[in-house]
């Protein structure tokens, strides 16, 4: 058996192990929020956004940037059907309904046009998430968040690196989330980050992060309200530190795996791949082919293929609406069908040559067996 190609693994250097040993042996006592601190400024600047705060998982910052919205039993949340359920769970948590739409056939992301057809008096946001590091149509989705009033909120999980237009994603909605889990471009084991450029927000979602305890509340143990406990830790944020100092490099590295995918397969036949339109920077979480439907290739023979490679081949996202606790939507025929005909590909930072060739030639041996117009 040829040695297992993984399909993501992180990017961990000596300065990650040492910010995280002197977290361990220092970051206690009044040092205890110093690497979050630092990690959420670090972010900030990154980013290009006012405020940040540092969260235990996307779906937590999700979930409190949501619940700060005021989003609750009855309201409705516009989002793309192709997704993790991460960007769902929190609406539904929240007592209100996930309304999923179709995606745009090229850039895997939600349409604005079906965004904008699905807007009801109930309706309270609509997300873009940025799939596999491709990105929205945010100067549609903003104008359609403008003319009915709506807060578009940016599922930024997956696109670290993505800039649209001069703006990095995440940073051009009422808020954005970040995930840090150990398959994202950049991790801290399991992590995430809410931010926003919204004072008002900021503030909400502060107290609501603390159990409901106002910064300017003097009385100790003195929660004004429920709120949620969706803290990092210290240790996790050493490791974010070490990892934001690598930034550049990460995503860089993410980039240049997707061009190598890219050169080789590009060229060839009823294959297309993750999209990077002129103004845009794709972060390029997840290299991901798409084969025509002509071409007959389905998900099944692509996971055989894989296997007997030795290589993993993670699904692309089923939609939502095809899962047993959401009502099925047949008109999603983007989200119904390209999952179908479509794999990501392994793109951990360490790859080597050779077993991106190793994945090219499995999908070659593909393209070779059937003719495309
Ligand atoms: C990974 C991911 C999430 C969830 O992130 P967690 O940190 O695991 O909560 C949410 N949305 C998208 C699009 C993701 O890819």
């Amino acid at each position: 058996m040829k040695p297992r190609i993984h399909y993501t693994k992180p990017s961990i250097t000596e300065l990650e192990i040492r910010y995280a040993s002197d977290a361990a042996a220092n970051g206690w006592g009044d040092q205890c929020y110093a690497y979050i601190h630092r990690f959420e400024e670090l972010f900030k600047e990154h980013l290009g956004v006012n405020y940040a705060i540092a969260t235990s998982s996307c779906t937590g910052a999700l979930h409190m940037g949501m619940a700060a919205l005021g989003i609750s039993p009855g309201d409705e949340v516009i989002m793309a059907d192709t997704n993790w359920i991460a960007t769902a769970s929190p609406i539904v948590h929240l007592g209100a309904k996930p309304v999923f739409v179709d995606i745009l056939p090229d850039s895997w992301c939600i349409d604005p046009e079906k965004a904008e057809a699905a807007i009801t008096p109930r309706t309270k946001a609509i997300v873009a998430v940025h799939l596999y590091g491709n990105l929205c149509d945010m100067d549609r989705l903003l104008a359609i968040g403008e003319k009915y009033g709506i807060p578009i909120i940016e599922d930024a999980a997956e696109a670290i690196g993505s800039v649209w237009h001069g703006k990095r994603a995440g940073s051009m909605g009422k808020f954005g989330a970040f995930s840090f889990h150990g398959t994202k471009t950049l991790t801290t084991g399991e992590g995430g980050m809410f931010v926003s450029n919204d004072a008002e927000l900021f503030e909400r979602v502060l107290t609501l992060s603390n159990h409901g305890r106002a910064r300017d509340q003097k009385k100790q143990f003195w929660p004004d309200e429920v709120g949620f406990k969706y803290k990092m830790s210290n240790l996790q944020a050493a490791i974010g530190c070490a990892q934001m100092e690598r930034i550049e490099e990460l995503i860089g590295r993410k980039r240049e795996i997707l061009a190598i995918y890219r050169e080789r397969l590009c060229g060839l036949d009823g294959i297309s791949m993750n999209p990077e339109p002129a103004g845009t920077v794709n972060g390029a979480w997840m290299p991901t082919v798409v084969f025509a439907p002509e071409t007959g290739i389905s998900r099944e023979k692509l996971q055989g293929a894989f296997a007997a490679e030795n290589a993993d081949a993670r699904v692309f996202f089923w939609p939502l609406s095809s899962l047993a606790m959401f009502e099925s939507v047949t008109e999603n025929i983007h989200a119904l069908n390209i999952p179908a005909r479509a794999i990501n590909l392994p793109s951990y930072h360490d790859i080597k040559i050779t077993e991106i060739d190793r994945v090219c030639d499995v999908l070659k041996k593909f393209a070779s067996s059937y003719h495309v117009d």
